[in-house]
């Protein structure tokens, strides 16, 4: 990653507005770059089919992928379908996912879920948004995640990371989350929006931090127009990268066999 002492553009900060125009052509010109600088920008939970990703999914509220990945081997050992799920002794299955924070919350979710699955899907993850979104503890950003990366259909999933880092952008300044999502969907083709997703939550997780973003050290400095709002000397924004960009492996612990080139050492292996 080269890195950047360019100063931020002024776009929609001071001087003259920018333009729709301008905004969507430096947005596109944003996914592009960080399609370079990830390349293998993917979902960072583990998972082999819809059930595990949904699960892992509802399991990774407030929480990191890298500790959801940690939890659900045992969780699937004990519970490998939908059925051994919905049937599960609640306290049994808390204490499994106890490591995820939440435990009663999403231990209530998941076997919700799988008796909804048992009993109105046949015991499949439904591929459609208006079935997901009925299963409890789904809402949109869930079912998105489910659609776009086991199902192959498009989908915008608006976390925290989305939501800060297109907001710094100025794609938007909606706080919803569904507003953010239908903002988003009109500036890019259904095409990117699966990836689009990927790139950003790749960036907000490694670079473009909540607190301290790593400005200094960002390749698209010169796209952003909230550039300076984070640590901008080289040297010192460096030493705040995380995972891969720091020398630190990402999150997944079982990456696939075509799993394109990310380090695949767990955390402190
Ligand atoms: S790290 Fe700084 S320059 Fe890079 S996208 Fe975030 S706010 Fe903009």
């Amino acid at each position: 990653m080269p890195p950047t002492t360019v100063p931020a553009r002024t776009s929609g900060s001071g001087g003259k507005p920018e333009s729709r125009l301008s905004m969507v052509r430096r947005a596109r010109r944003i996914n592009r770059e960080l399609a370079e600088v990830y390349p293998y920008a993917h979902p960072e939970l583990d998972f082999r089919d819809p059930f595990e990703l949904l699960v892992a999914t509802v399991l990774s509220a407030q929480t990191t992928d890298l500790r959801v990945n940690q939890t659900t081997p045992a969780l699937f050992a004990a519970y490998p379908t939908p059925e051994d799920m919905a049937a599960a002794v609640p306290e049994e299955l808390e204490q499994i996912i106890r490591p995820t924070g939440f435990f009663r919350a999403k231990a209530k979710s998941l076997i919700g879920l799988s008796t909804a699955l048992r009993d109105n899907f046949g015991g499949e993850v439904p591929g459609r948004l208006v079935d997901l979104v009925t299963l409890p503890g789904v809402g949109r950003k869930t079912a998105n995640v489910v659609l776009g990366n086991a199902f192959g259909v498009p989908g915008i999933t608006v976390d925290t990371h989305f939501g800060r880092l297109v907001r710094r952008w100025k794609w938007t300044e909606q706080e919803d989350p569904e507003k953010v999502e239908a903002e988003i969907a009109e500036i890019f083709p259904k095409s990117e929006w699966t990836m689009l997703s990927h790139r950003v939550v790749f960036h907000g997780r490694r670079i473009c931090h909540s607190r301290k973003p790593a400005c200094g050290a960002c390749p698209i400095a010169h796209l952003c127009p909230s550039y300076g709002e984070g640590e901008t000397d080289p040297e010192k924004a460096k030493k705040l990268l995380k995972y891969e960009m720091g020398g630190q492996p990402g999150q997944r612990l079982s990456p696939p066999p075509d799993y394109p080139g990310a380090p695949a050492q767990p955390l402190g292996a």
